[in-house]
């Protein structure tokens, strides 16, 4: 560190590596995250930071990491959020701070090996800006993984997002796209795919998976389902134009019916139960009706939470032993 009287400031060398990890109630796996992550990145020899986020945990992550940062004062860093934003908007709050021009995100519950950060770190050396993974024998539990990979298939065919596996979070980025993502604003940002947008050589790398360390998975089948339409609608129209194109065919058959019915009425007479027939073609058509209307909620909400401009977070506290980040990177 230099000091710089001339200023009266700080300038700190920057690390050539941020890790970014986003931490929700992790105080049964922080330990041993720590026991491997740093010794994974003191054996790489690489200068580098750890951007630690709690997300508004309520056990005793924030305590753990404030322990953690006084022993490795050297390259730890802490965000303390003052409330729940979830894991994506929890990582952007990391990648506003970090200073590295390669800057790697983990999950903090030892599902992404720390030992294998530099296999990302070789394929951005050979020139890639983006790096995703994939997750090698993903052990997550049977109808999550194929959700997951139904998601994926879906992503692939409505959206001009390219990857294999958008829900891998072991990712690394150059620091012009990290710069990018945190200008964007974008309160419902899916970070794997909106890194994709900005990067200009991505490439995936083979990453091995493990069953959560300890603890529980902070996703319910609803937040997950939340999370995919931020990712659906966040990056694609056409779920809106399937579903009018889906409207007029639905409107066609039911005109065709009508007129089929109209004709066998006229020819043979009032048919034995036409209630039935109506009330199922009424009910299917409420269900396309209910669920457009739905559908047309989720981009509603998105201008609504935009418009809206709220902060994307509140930082309540920062340990930090070095001066605040580039004020670029705001
Ligand atoms: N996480 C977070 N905020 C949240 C939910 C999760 O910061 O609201 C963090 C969590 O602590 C972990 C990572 O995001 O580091 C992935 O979460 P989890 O392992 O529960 O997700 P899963 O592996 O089940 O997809
Ligand atoms: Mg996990």
């Amino acid at each position: 560190m230099i000091y710089c009287p001339r200023f009266s400031a700080h300038v700190v060398t920057p690390p050539e590596i941020s890790i970014v990890i986003p931490v929700y109630d992790e105080e049964a796996v922080l330990p041993a995250l720590f026991e491997r992550l740093y010794r994974a990145l003191d054996a790489l020899g690489r200068a580098y930071e750890i951007v630690f986020v709690d997300d508004g945990s309520r056990d005793r992550s924030p305590l753990l990491l404030r322990e953690q940062h006084a022993r490795r004062r050297d390259v730890t860093r802490v965000v303390l959020l003052n409330r729940n934003y979830g894991q994506h908007m929890a990582i952007m709050a990391g990648f506003e701070q970090a200073r590295g021009s390669k800057v790697v995100t983990l999950d903090a519950d030892l599902q992404n090996p720390p030992e294998q950060i530099g296999v990302l770190l070789a394929a951005m050396d050979a020139g890639h800006d983006y790096v995703g993974s994939v997750r090698r024998g993903r052990q997550d539990r049977f109808l999550r993984r194929n959700a997951s990979r139904l998601v994926n298939a879906l992503r692939e065919r409505t959206t001009r997002i390219r990857m294999n596996d958008h829900g891998s979070m072991m990712r690394a980025y150059a620091s012009h796209i990290v710069r990018s993502m945190t200008r964007s604003r974008e309160t419902t940002a899916f970070i794997p795919a909106l890194a994709y947008t900005y990067a200009v050589n991505p490439v995936e790398v083979e990453i091995a998976h493990a069953a959560r360390a300890a603890g529980r998975s902070k996703y319910s089948w609803l937040t997950l389902a939340r999370l995919n339409f931020d990712l659906m609608t966040g990056f694609s129209i056409v779920p809106l134009r399937l579903f009018s194109l889906g409207g007029c065919l639905v409107a066609l058959a039911s005109a065709l019916l009508f007129i089929y019915h109209l004709a066998r009425g006229l020819m043979h007479g009032p048919q034995v139960d036409p209630v039935f027939g109506l009330f199922t073609v009424v009910f299917f058509l409420i269900g396309v009706v209910l669920f457009g209307l739905g559908l047309l909620g989720e981009y509603v909400g998105r201008i609504y939470l935009q418009v809206r401009d709220h902060p994307r977070f509140v930082v309540a506290a920062m340990l930090d032993t070095a001066p605040a980040a580039d004020p670029e990177r705001r």
